[in-house]
């Protein structure tokens, strides 16, 4: 079977890994603050405070910018459910920004007219939280203006996107946001095992969450708000939680780290191939790359633009029955019971909607023969045919 994501760990991830393991410290040691400054550097930010996961990183955020009851956090509906749930775990509520139906990502044109009513019932987000999916960078400049215009932060959900560039300038360097954050779950371009981290240049954000990644308890002395009793004391001051990343995971981050660039060598070949080869199937069709981005390509979506709910199915069925894993990235989150019984409902994002019933990740990953990506090519354009897709 041919997966649609998979790890790629190296004899040199396996020796990074033992020796942490042989170390002094197992958590909260030296190569966790050397995976930060590491990642810190790649992507031209200056803090950067690792977590056990991405959804957690997004909880810490959402904290940090203040979020509580009342707010309101607006992000897209083609996301992992991460990207909502962050803004209820804060007892805010969320909304959704339909995405542009040519890249899937949240249409800045769609969102200007949501801010605009919202100004006007006096219900504008707190946060935006824009989700660079399968790696394709959203259109941060826009998003960044309109954030001072209508005074709202950003964070930018990059899980799909290290590595990626905007304008020539690394994702994560927060210059159109106020907080980046990136996943290492294995199926991500580089992976810590489940890990996360956030990024900001903003000093009391970063303090905020770091503290709040261990139980919202200080050490530094210079930080206390009372007096110190003795040398054993550290001091609580916010309710926070365990969200730490330890050394094994981070051995194994430095060293996928030194790998990138050729990860994205090859998921740029793999993507080139599949497009090419569909080149002349005009109802077949990749996501457009927004002008100014070097995509991180997490994922090879396609969708096939005339084919009604059963094709769809017939065909993604098609592909599986033929030992082709691939996947849907994603059923729009707002379809899920538990947004439903919020109040959303079919009708409520019509591109992400039809984005949901002719869409699905072909395999990608950096350990995939060329071979095996002809087969899956072939496999596909029979399957079109069939099923008069063409
Ligand atoms: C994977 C993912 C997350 C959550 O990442 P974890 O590290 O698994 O918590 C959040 N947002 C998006 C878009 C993702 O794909």
């Amino acid at each position: 079977m041919i997966k649609y994501s998979q790890q790629d760990i190296s004899a040199e991830d396996i020796q990074a890994v033992v020796d942490a393991l042989k170390g002094d410290v197992l958590t909260q040691g030296p190569l966790l603050l050397k995976f930060e400054s590491k990642v810190a550097e790649r992507v031209a930010a200056r803090y950067a405070i690792s977590t056990n996961s991405a959804t957690s990183a997004l909880h810490l955020s959402c904290i940090a910018l203040g979020l509580k009851k009342g707010d309101i956090v607006w992000t897209s509906p083609i996301s992992f459910v991460a990207s909502a749930n962050c803004a209820l775990y804060c007892r805010a509520s969320v909304d959704f920004v339909d995405i542009d139906p040519d890249t899937a990502l949240m249409s800045v044109e769609l969102l200007e007219i949501k801010l605009k009513h919202a100004e006007k019932i006096g219900k504008l987000p707190k946060i935006l939280i824009p989700v660079h999916l399968a790696g394709s960078i959203c259109n941060m400049k826009r998003i960044s203006q309109l954030s001072k215009k209508y005074g709202f932060a950003v964070i930018e959900d990059a899980s799909h996107a290290i590595g990626a560039t905007y304008f020539d300038q690394p994702v994560g360097n927060c210059k159109y946001s106020d907080i980046t954050i990136f996943s290492f779950h294995p199926v991500k371009v580089m992976t810590t095992l489940e890990g996360g981290i956030a990024v900001t240049n903003n000093k009391l954000l970063a303090d905020k969450i770091s503290k709040l990644r261990g139980h919202g308890i200080t050490r530094k002395i210079d930080e206390f708000e009372l007096e110190r009793p003795g040398p054993w004391y550290y001091e609580q001051q916010d309710l926070g939680f365990n969200y730490r990343f330890n050394e094994i995971q981070a051995a194994l981050g430095i060293s996928q780290l030194s790998r990138l660039d050729d990860f994205l060598v090859k998921r740029h070949l793999l993507m080139k191939n599949y497009e090419i080869a569909f080149n002349d199937s005009p109802n077949i069709k990749f996501l457009l790359q927004p002008e100014g981005t070097y995509s991180a390509y997490h994922l090879a979506i396609v969708s096939i633009l005339k084919a009604s709910k059963d094709q769809h199915r017939n065909l993604f069925n098609y592909m599986r029955n033929n030992d082709i894993f691939v996947q849907l990235h994603y059923w729009p989150i707002h379809l899920h019971p538990f947004y439903r019984k919020m109040g959303f409902q079919e009708g409520d994002y019509p591109n992400s909607e039809r984005y949901g019933v002719t869409s699905f990740s072909m395999p990608l990953y950096t350990s995939l023969e060329l071979e095996s990506q002809k087969k899956v090519i072939e496999i596909l354009k029979k399957g079109i045919v069939e099923m008069n897709l063409i």
